[in-house]
């Protein structure tokens, strides 16, 4: 396939890349560098430096390279930021994807693979939560990944008719974390905010202390539970998605996550086993637009992709994220 992979230099989207171009596809990343870096971009694939907005370029993008498939990662992805400012994510995360949708539907772009979230439930009533569940986002950041869920699902109805018909699987990721195994790739967001990440860095020093976001939440320990996802799985899945619609398969939205749910104090707990470092972490309030739990129930993903996670351990999760992190600050050292 000839593959547009959007936001292909950051921390999934990279590793996403590295696995299409291993089993043969022409892959074009277009990238504005807002998080990502050239250097995590394999260099078998055609890397563009530009912005999902600017309509022009992506319409050239799409003719010059016959690009037949989208994998869509590029937006912002920091909840509390979402909240404080709004804008920001529905300029990007939806004004950016609708201009992204239109240029490939105008250019017969057959299938499109969409970064959706977990946040599209907002406060989950079950345990484990299904697609089916209700959509209730409760801040702008799942907001604007369900909008844009749902400009897919009606531009999907409007053109199924057509010669090229358009067909979209949004996957809803729940929290995406660790590090590529062998070792080469990892999140090197400046300023990063995500849990897993903010703890490796309180193990390497570079941070002197980490916070725990609310500690009197009503679950198991009194802090939030999320269903942690190792990059490489959430990797996979897309390509799992894509061979679906290249079977023919038609829209779906699916859950990508492993079914079970940590405490941000057994995340920390764990970071601390894996470096071997007590750093400190000390209870603070909670933090705006944070959901108790969210665990998927990752049934209809299986079933439909034939996904098979590789990595569902948060011990190898943490262990590759420290890994990584020991390995990115010593390489920005040196480059200083
Ligand atoms: N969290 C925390 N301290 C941090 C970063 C995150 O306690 O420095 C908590 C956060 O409040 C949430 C959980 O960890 O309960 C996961 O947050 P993260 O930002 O990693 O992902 P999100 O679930 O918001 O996408």
């Amino acid at each position: 396939m000839n593959i547009l992979v959007t936001g292909g230099a950051g921390y999934i989207g990279s590793h996403t890349v590295k696995q299409l171009i291993d089993v043969g596809h022409q892959v074009v990343v277009l990238d504005n560098f807002y998080s990502g870096h050239r250097w995590a971009v394999d260099p078998a694939a055609t890397l563009v430096e530009g912005d999902i907005a600017d309509s022009n370029k992506v319409d050239q993008l799409l003719k010059t390279h016959r690009i037949d498939s989208v994998i869509h990662f590029a937006g912002y992805i920091v909840v509390p930021e979402s909240v404080s400012d709004p804008f920001k994510y529905y300029e990007n995360n939806v004004v950016g994807s609708l201009r992204l949708i239109r240029a490939c539907e105008q250019n017969n772009v057959a299938r499109f693979v969409f970064s959706s979230s977990a946040a599209v439930y907002g406060l989950p009533d079950a345990e484990q939560v299904k697609e089916s569940a209700g959509l209730k986002p409760i801040n702008p950041y799942g907001n604007s990944k369900l909008i844009t869920e749902m400009t897919l699902n009606d531009v999907s109805f409007a053109y199924q008719s057509q010669k090229t018909p358009f067909n979209f699987v949004a996957l809803r990721y729940f929290n995406a974390a660790g590090a590529q195994v062998a070792g080469n790739l990892g999140q090197a967001t400046p300023e990063a905010t995500h849990l897993i990440k903010v703890a490796c860095e309180a193990a390497t020093g570079k941070r002197d202390q980490m916070k725990l976001f609310g500690t009197d939440y009503n679950t198991p320990d009194g802090s939030c539970v999320r269903d942690y996802i190792h990059v490489e799985d959430l990797a996979s899945a897309h390509l799992k998605a894509l061979e679906y619609l290249a079977d023919g398969g038609k829209s779906l939205r699916l859950n990508c996550g492993y079914g079970k749910g940590y405490s941000v104090k057994d995340v920390v707990a764990m970071v601390k086993k894996v470096s071997g470092v007590d750093f400190t972490a000390i209870e603070a309030d909670r933090r705006p637009g944070d959901p108790p739990s969210l665990i998927a129930d990752n049934t209809k993903i299986k079933n439909l992709l034939g996904w098979i996670p590789q990595n569902d351990d948060l011990e190898l999760i943490c262990r590759t994220a420290f890994k990584w992190e020991q390995a990115w600050q010593a390489r920005q050292q040196k480059s200083r």
